[in-house]
């Protein structure tokens, strides 16, 4: 395809804005799908993504409109996956930006217009939903030329869902985004945008050629990684697959080259003919490293080497997941995982639960801290890096603890913006900028990241009720006064419950751990002490009373079958408890204790 046929972009958007659904009219619209298998939302794969509606994985659509041919890059929608968005906007030349009619501009639609800008794309505004009786698109308008900068006065009006503004938007694509730029005879270079593993190509990857081209049986070299493959496949998705003889510069498609698992594809790598390799690679490739760790365990035992099969299997799909064995007192076998962030985290977990049924305890997530050791008379003084608070050396040894910190930019209606406000002072942030644009704040905070991986993001929306909207960007790794807090439960620590604070929070979340779990534990026939210890000096108590020995006698006595029931559901409870001495800890209560107050 000559390059002046060829327009590349993306799609930015607020979660729930629209994205989706207006990918697959513009697919349905050049005729790519018939309306049978218009059906179910084609650019969303997986269950999950559908179910939360947000997009995982980034896919491509080459669709065809007046002679030319547009490629269409979903990219994923949340911010754990910056990493791989920025790379599928840098393939592109241009983006619509779909803003809801009715909700607005968001935190994310900002963040992710201002990635686009970065891109030098060329955004095209859409204003989506004008079919909702709640839809204000004047005022909509305003806010992105008040709010963005971008002139809206050519926006176009739009209802995703029922197919109007669908030809003004191809129309638009074709006049006003850039089409690409590259050498037909320079040596191949071409972006691996993604990948992921497909049971019957194998590894499929999503190429961006900028300079040669790429064809079946070539030897291609990837130079981030330092390796070679054959390229045994080249073509597009239209959504189907469709195979193509090369992919020249400027175009988008995929290739395979029986590589086995995505982990030995890293986004943003150079793809290069290895013959003739091209002189530089591409800028900005980035290796992505995990930022919250958290340990998994089976319910039950015997069910370790299934949980080691389902993660392998997991992680083939998925190269920014890591995991290694983890032993643990208390919990058994296990593995450390480590994520790009806290949805990451439910994602995997809510996966390897549902499509491998196991049944899981999460230890508490974790991030990575620095710990700077002082010198002792055999080793020399020296930094490590600390995924897990198990593992938290001697604290007289440790002379300084580092935290990783975020910047995070929250937009709210001017109600909420107190408790807001408080909820951010609470996580220790400290406040950059608040602004008001349209009857709403913008804010801007630092955050030890520390403070928002338990559950900020769902306290921010319920304080909200769901309005308010957050977006977040690690900013390095800052001192703090860090301890690690151990619980006690019948005076045992629970590995998997001890976590590190700040010890000016240390307090209040170790009592507000033990009021959660005397509440979660049940009553054992003894006296249960539940203690939040710093070293050893206990900063909060509870106890759970024990229970009378006449109790089931007395209100089962005479009902037999009443009794066998009650003793079935004991041995259905039995198996989501773990025992700690002799103390048993219902599943639930592993991550309901974490949940801060
Ligand atoms: P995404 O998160 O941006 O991909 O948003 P989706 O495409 O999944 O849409 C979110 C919700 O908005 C879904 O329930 C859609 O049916 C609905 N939706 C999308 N476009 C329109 C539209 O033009 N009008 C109305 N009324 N609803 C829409
Ligand atoms: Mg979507």
């Amino acid at each position: 395809t000559p390059l002046d046929r060829i327009r590349n972009f993306s799609i930015i958007a607020h979660i729930d804005h629209g994205k989706s659904t207006l990918a697959d009219r513009l697919i349905q619209r050049t005729g790519g799908l018939s309306d049978r298998e218009m059906s179910a939302q084609v650019l969303d794969n997986m269950d999950i993504e559908k179910e939360r509606g947000i997009t995982i994985k980034a896919q491509t659509v080459r669709l065809e409109w007046k002679g030319h041919v547009l490629n269409l890059m979903d990219t994923p929608g949340h911010v754990d996956f910056a990493y791989e968005v920025s790379r599928s906007l840098a393939a592109c030349e241009g983006a619509l930006l779909v803003v809801d009619a009715a909700q607005g501009v968001e935190a994310q639609t900002l963040a992710n217009v201002y990635q686009s800008i970065e891109h030098d794309h060329e955004i095209l505004p859409v204003i989506n939903k004008i079919d909702l009786p709640a839809a204000e698109p004047e005022k909509v308008r305003a806010e992105i030329e008040d709010i963005i900068g971008l002139d809206a006065s050519e926006a176009v009006l739009a209802s995703a869902k029922s197919g109007i503004g669908i030809d003004e938007i191809l129309d638009q694509i074709v006049a006003k985004i850039p089409p690409p730029k590259g050498d037909a005879d320079a040596p191949l270079k071409a972006m691996l945008v993604d990948s992921w593993y497909d049971p019957y190509l194998g590894v499929v990857i999503l190429v961006r050629v900028i300079d040669g081209s790429i064809k079946k049986g070539q030897q291609i070299k990837f130079l981030a990684a330092g390796t070679t493959h054959l390229v045994d496949r080249v073509g597009a998705f239209r959504p189907k697959i469709e195979q193509l003889g090369q992919l020249g510069p400027g175009e988008i498609g995929f290739i395979t080259a029986q590589i086995k698992e995505v982990a030995q594809t890293a986004v943003g790598d150079t793809i290069t003919d290895a013959k003739k390799p091209a002189a530089a690679p591409l800028p900005g490739f980035k290796e992505v490293q995990p930022v919250v760790f958290c340990g998994l365990f089976p319910v039950d035992a015997n069910d370790f080497e299934k949980l080691r099969e389902s993660i392998g299997k997991l992680r083939l799909n998925d190269a920014s997941f890591s995991y290694e064995m983890e032993t643990s007192a208390a919990l058994g076998f296990g593995f450390r995982c480590g994520f790009l962030g806290l949805l990451h985290l439910e994602i995997i977990q809510e996966r390897l639960m549902r499509e491998y049924d196991l049944d899981l305890i999460t230890t508490a997530p974790s991030v990575v801290y620095r710990i700077h050791l002082s010198h002792s008379k055999t080793e020399d003084a020296k930094v490590i890096e600390l995924h897990n608070p198990a593992d938290m050396p001697d604290p007289n040894r440790i002379e300084e603890i580092e935290e990783p910190w975020i910047e995070a930019t929250i937009y709210v209606p001017d109600e909420y913006l107190g408790s807001i406000l408080k909820l951010c002072q609470d996580r220790r942030g400290i406040q950059k900028d608040l602004t008001y644009v349209g009857g709403r704040a913008q804010l801007r905070y630092e955050l030890p990241l520390n403070e928002v991986v338990f559950d900020f993001y769902d306290r921010l929306k319920s304080i909200s009720r769901g309005y308010a909207s957050f977006d977040y960007h690690q900013i390095g790794h800052r001192p703090g006064d860090l301890v690690k807090m151990n619980i006690l439960v019948n005076n045992e620590a629970v590995d998997a419950l001890s976590m590190i604070v700040h010890r000016g929070t240390a307090e209040a979340r170790g009592r507000g751990m033990c009021e959660r779990l005397k509440d979660l534990i049940p009553r054992h026939l003894f006296k249960i002490p539940i203690q939040a210890a710093i070293g050893g000096k206990v900063i909060a108590r509870e106890t759970i009373a024990a229970l009378r020995k006449d109790v089931t006698a007395k209100c089962y006595g005479g009902d037999a079958s009443r009794k066998r029931k009650l003793l079935d559901k004991q041995k259905e409870g039995k198996k989501r408890m773990r025992e700690y001495g002799s103390v048993s800890i219902p599943q639930e209560a592993f991550i309901a204790a974490l949940r801060m107050g």
